[in-house]
C-alpha cells in the first residue's frame, strides 16, 4: 500500500497526529493508499510557509514576467508527466483514463495562458480631479490562497483556480477532497522540479473540519476557492465571510439539455447521451434534465435510451470502456437512494435503475446508465442535484415552456440548446439563467471562456482574463506633485 504524506514548504510532511486514513479505488472497491490525516498544526505550518514564500520570498522577489516563466516551465513538467498523473486520478476517482488523460493534457494550457498573463497585469493612471497629485492603482497579489477542491476532476479544478491565483503572485495552500488527494500531492511535487519554489504551494490533506475550517479562519489566509457541494459552499462561505475574507463558489447543478423538434437529431440524442453519463453523470454540468420538445419526445427518448443501453462498463483503465464506477461509497448509496425517490415519485424506469451486475464490474460501485420519463420538474428528481448517470425526461410545449421549465431551478451553472433555428438558439441563450449555455453542443469547457454559476451553483467565475482579479487587490497610491497645502484642520 503506498503512503502520501502532505507537501509543505517543499517537501514532505508526516502528520502532526500521527494518523493516516486509506483511499480506495473504486473499481477494485477497495483501499490501495494511505493518506495523511492533517489538523490545525499542519494548517499552520503550510500556510506559515506560503506566507513566508509570499513575503520574504522567493515568489514576491520574482518580476512578473520570471513568474510567468515559471509557470511556462511548470507547463512543461505536467505535459512530461500526463500519464502518471492521469492513471493516479483514475486510481482515485475511477473515472475512464481516456477522460483523465485528457483532462491532464489540457492541463499545460491554463498554467502558459496565466502565465503569459502574469506581465500583463497593469495598474491605471488615475485622471485626477483635483489639481497637484500624481494618482495612481497598483495590483497587488491579495496574499494567502486556500484552495478548497472536490473529487470529481481534482486537477483541472484545482488549475483553474492555481494558475491565476500564481499568475496573480499569491502563494497557495491546497486542501484536497479526503476522497481524492494523491494526484494533487504528485501534481505539486511536479510543479516543484519543473521550477516553482518552494512553499509557494503547500497541501494538507484531511477532512473538511478538521482542515478545510481551519483553513479558512487562518488569520493569514486572504481568500478562499473553493469548488464542491452548494451545501459544503454556503458553509464556507458563511465561514470566509464571518472572518472578511474573499471567497469564491463553484458549485452544484441540474442542468437542462433542451433538445426542439427543429434540432439534429442525431447530434442532439449524442450530446444528451454524453451530457449525462460522460463521468457517469459525476460532473457538476451533467445534463441531468433532459426537457425534449412534445412533437419528438418519444422519437428521442426512444434513441437516447437505445443508445445508453449500448453503453459498456468496467475498468475504468481500459480503452474499451465507456462508463466507470460512482467514485465514493457514500455517493454510490446517494445514487441508488435518488433512484428510489424517482419511483415513490412516480416516475417512469425506461432504463437501468440499478447496481451493475456484469462481471466486468467486478467488486466496483457501478450503477446502471438510468433514465426516468414522465418527470415533472417539480418532483425531486427534477430539482436535486443526483450527481450519478440518472437523467430525467420532461416534456415542453414551446419556446417559452422550455424557458419557464429550465428557469424554474435553484441552480443555474449550464444549459444546453439543440436547435437548427439561429433565432431560436440566441433567444434561449439570452432568456436561460446559467453560467453557461451551449448551443448544438454540450460540455465544452476552456481555459480562455469565464465559467461559473448562476443562483446556487455559485458566486464568481473561473478562466478568462478576469479569473486573474479574483487574486488581485487594488491599491492606490497619490503623490503630491505640488498640491496647495490648504488649512490643517479641513479634510481635502
Ligand atoms: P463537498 O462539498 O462534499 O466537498 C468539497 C470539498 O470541501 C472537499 O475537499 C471537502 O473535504 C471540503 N469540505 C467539506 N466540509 C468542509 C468544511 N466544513 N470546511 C471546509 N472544507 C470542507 O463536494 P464533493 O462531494 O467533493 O464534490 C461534489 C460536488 O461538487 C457536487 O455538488 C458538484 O456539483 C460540485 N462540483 C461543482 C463544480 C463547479 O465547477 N461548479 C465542479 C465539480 C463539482
Amino acid at each position: 500500500m503506498q503512503r502520501f504524506p502532505m507537501h509543505v514548504d517543499g517537501g514532505d510532511r508526516l502528520p502532526a497526529s500521527g494518523e493516516w486514513f486509506e483511499t480506495e479505488d473504486p473499481y477494485q472497491g477497495s483501499a490501495w493508499a494511505e493518506v495523511a490525516r492533517g489538523g490545525g498544526s499542519d494548517v499552520d505550518a503550510a500556510v506559515t510557509a506560503a506566507h513566508q514564500a509570499l513575503t520574504r520570498g522567493p515568489w514576491s522577489t520574482l518580476t512578473h514576467t520570471a513568474r510567468g516563466l515559471v509557470l511556462n516551465r511548470v507547463a512543461d513538467g505536467i505535459a512530461a508527466n500526463i500519464d502518471r498523473l492521469a492513471e493516479l486520478e483514475v486510481r482515485d476517482n475511477g473515472k475512464l483514463l481516456a477522460e483523465m488523460r485528457g483532462q491532464v493534457a489540457y492541463l499545460p494550457e491554463w498554467f502558459r495562458y496565466y502565465g503569459g498573463l502574469s506581465d500583463k497585469i497593469e495598474g491605471t493612471v488615475i485622471p485626477m480631479d483635483k489639481p497637484g497629485y500624481f494618482t495612481f492603482t497598483r495590483r497587488e497579489p491579495l496574499g494567502v490562497v486556500a484552495i478548497i477542491t472536490p473529487w470529481n476532476s481534482p486537477l483541472m479544478l484545482l488549475a483553474w483556480k492555481l494558475a491565476p491565483a500564481l499568475a496573480a503572485g499569491c502563494t497557495v495552500v491546497i486542501k484536497p477532497s479526503e476522497f481524492t488527494s494523491a494526484s494533487t500531492i504528485e501534481l505539486v511535487r511536479v510543479m516543484e522540479a519543473a521550477g516553482l519554489p518552494a512553499g509557494v504551494v503547500n497541501v494538507v490533506t484531511g477532512f473538511g473540519a478538521e482542515v478545510g475550517a481551519p483553513l479558512i479562519e487562518h488569520p493569514l489566509v486572504r481568500k478562499v476557492g473553493f469548488t464542491g457541494s452548494d451545501t459544503t459552499g454556503r458553509h464556507i462561505g458563511a465561514q470566509a465571510a464571518r472572518n472578511l475574507k474573499r471567497f469564491t463558489l463553484e458549485l452544484g447543478g441540474k442542468s437542462p439539455n433542451i433538445v426542439f423538434g427543429d434540432a439534429d437529431l442525431d447530434a442532439a440524442v449524442n450530446g444528451v447521451v454524453s451530457g449525462i453519463f460522460a463521468a457517469t453523470g459525476q460532473s457538476c454540468i451533467a445534463g441531468s434534465r433532459l426537457l425534449v420538445q412534445s412533437s419528438v419526445h418519444d422519437e428521442v427518448v426512444e434513441r437516447v435510451v437505445a443508445m445508453s443501453r449500448t453503453a459498456r462498463m468496467g475498468n475504468p483503465m481500459d480503452a474499451e470502456t465507456q462508463v466507470g464506477p460512482v467514485t465514493t461509497r457514500p455517493q454510490y448509496q446517494k445514487v441508488l437512494d435518488y433512484i428510489g425517490v424517482a419511483q415513490a415519485e412516480g416516475a417512469t424506469l425506461a432504463l437501468g435503475g440499478r447496481p451493475a451486475d456484469r462481471p466486468e464490474c467486478g467488486n466496483g460501485w457501478f450503477v446502471e446508465p438510468t433514465i426516468f420519463t414522465g418527470v415533472d420538474n417539480g418532483m425531486r428528481i427534477a430539482q436535486e442535484e443526483v450527481f450519478g448517470p440518472v437523467l430525467a425526461v420532461i416534456p415542453f410545449d414551446d419556446e417559452d415552456d422550455a424557458v419557464r421549465i429550465a428557469n424554474d431551478s435553484l441552480y443555474g451553472l449550464g444549459a444546453g440548446v439543440w436547435t437548427s433555428d439561429i433565432g431560436r438558439a440566441f433567444r434561449m441563450s439570452e432568456r436561460i439563467q446559467a453560467g453557461t449555455v451551449w448551443v448544438n453542443t454540450y460540455r465544452a469547457v476552456s481555459f480562455m471562456a469565464p465559467f461559473g454559476g448562476v443562483k446556487d451553483s455559485g458566486i464568481g467565475r473561473e478562466n478568462g482574463i478576469s479569473a486573474v482579479d479574483e487574486y488581485l487587490e487594488t491599491k492606490t497610491v497619490w503623490m503630491n506633485t505640488g498640491a496647495p497645502a490648504g488649512s490643517p484642520f479641513v479634510m481635502r
